[in-house]
């Protein structure tokens, strides 16, 4: 079970057993889901109630209750936001390590470097720290705070750890997989980010340019609108309602037409048809950035929306984050 991860299935049962729990609702991210059956045939071995939860889940701010009956929730490959201590999250650090491509480009990278990872990759922070320093970099890795648990952690909708050190480093070392993340340290901090995948070792160098550019044109093309939309997410991490509001009140102010939606996951296909100009999303950044393409819409974030209107300058663009 979870060959790809440092495990303790010893330790889990032990806290498991320690807390009372019987019936256990698992809840998995897609990727982790054969895990999670893995995990729920383990559990029936042990006497244990398990339901593997088969709503999608994205983050931590996905949390989910326990269904009623039910003691309580295992949450499996994000780290907790402060106030989720009754479940019980296992990070499951990966066992990639491949760190080639980085190594091989080491002596051409910036003398000042920040290094951030994804929740599964913080292990190889330390490593990579040392191959770095080798090679005469001087490295800094980010504090934790509000919704970031560990010391160089990145979330798609939070760079903290990477804002903590911009003023000492003039670029960034990612790992993780994906562009995401990296595009979102590389727009929080206008600085170049060296994007490693330590499955395959490849390294991807990522500015912040290309994601100005496309986030310009959607801007423009949401702007001139009559009618617009502004979802909010019903899920604790991701629910801003105060943020819909304000932009609910600007755009009335320029005497446009507004519709509120609310959902948990709002999904693409329950836009279509609608006439609507463009969707403004105070939930998940990933919708407006990285999900667009599958909306019949321009979908722009609530800083966009005051750049839309005038409200703010272009040249004072910032990402998207939730607290
Ligand atoms: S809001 Fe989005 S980026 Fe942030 S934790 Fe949730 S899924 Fe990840």
């Amino acid at each position: 079970m979870f060959a790809d991860f440092d495990f303790d299935y010893a330790g889990l049962i032990k806290e498991i057993r320690s807390r009372g729990w019987e019936f256990i609702a698992i809840q998995a991210p897609e990727g982790l889901m054969r895990d999670a059956v893995k995990l729920s045939l383990s559990f029936r071995k042990e006497g244990l109630h398990p339901v593997v939860l088969v709503n999608p889940c994205y983050g931590a701010c996905d949390l989910a209750k326990p269904p009623s009956g039910y003691d309580g929730v295992i949450h499996l490959g994000h780290a907790p936001f402060p106030g989720q201590e009754d479940a019980i999250f296992l990070e499951l650090p990966s066992k990639a390590d491949n760190l080639k491509g980085l190594e091989s480009i080491a002596d051409t990278l910036p003398e000042r470097l920040g290094l951030v990872a994804t929740v599964q990759h913080l292990r190889l922070l330390d490593i990579t720290k040392g191959m770095l320093e080798k090679h005469g970099k001087e490295v800094h890795v980010g504090n934790p705070g509000g919704r970031i648990k560990h010391r160089g952690q990145v979330l798609g909708c939070n760079t903290l750890a990477a804002r903590d050190v911009k003023d000492d480093v003039d670029a960034y070392v990612f790992i993780g997989s994906g562009k995401f993340h990296p595009g979102g340290v590389a727009m929080a901090t206008g600085k170049k980010v060296y994007a490693l995948d330590p499955y395959s070792g490849q390294i991807e160098k990522m500015d912040s340019e290309r994601f100005l550019r496309i986030r310009h044109a959607v801007i423009e093309k949401a702007k001139g609108g009559k009618r617009y939309g502004v979802m909010v997410s019903t899920k604790t991490g991701q629910m801003r309602r105060g943020a819909a509001g304000e932009v609910m009140m600007e755009l009335e102010k320029n005497e446009m037409e507004v519709v509120l939606f609310m959902g948990e996951n709002l999904p693409p296909e329950r836009f279509i048809g609608l006439k609507l100009d463009a969707l403004i999303s105070t939930a998940c950044p990933r919708i407006a950035l990285d999900d667009i393409a599958n909306y019949p819409f321009p979908v722009i974030t609530p800083i966009e929306a005051r750049i839309m209107l005038g409200l703010e300058k272009w040249e004072n663009y910032s990402l998207d984050e939730l607290e």
